[in-house]
């Protein structure tokens, strides 16, 4: 997919590629190339909505950490995409 950047004074465009399956039932973030910020495309498990639910602001290495387990069945790409179904 393409995706353009919602940061202010950034707005990059960039190509991203992941799975439908991660699309459609899982995680999925992209990193953009400009700023940095890694930004939520998909996220069908909750993850994120429990993440801000407890108030601590967390990066997405420490939440996959928390999952254990479970993220050896995703993957966290070189161009910076994150993604994660589950079976
Ligand atoms: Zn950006």
């Amino acid at each position: 997919m393409t995706f353009t950047c919602t940061v202010e004074g950034c707005e990059t465009r960039s190509t991203h590629e992941f799975t439908k399956r991660s699309y459609e039932k899982g995680i999925v973030l992209v990193q953009c190339p400009g700023c940095k910020n890694r930004h939520l495309i998909a996220d069908h498990l909750g993850w994120f909505k429990e993440s801000t639910e407890d108030g601590k602001l967390r990066t997405v290495e420490d939440l996959l950490r928390a999952r254990g387990e479970k993220v050896k069945r995703g993957r966290i790409a070189e161009d910076g995409v994150v993604e994660y179904y589950e079976d």
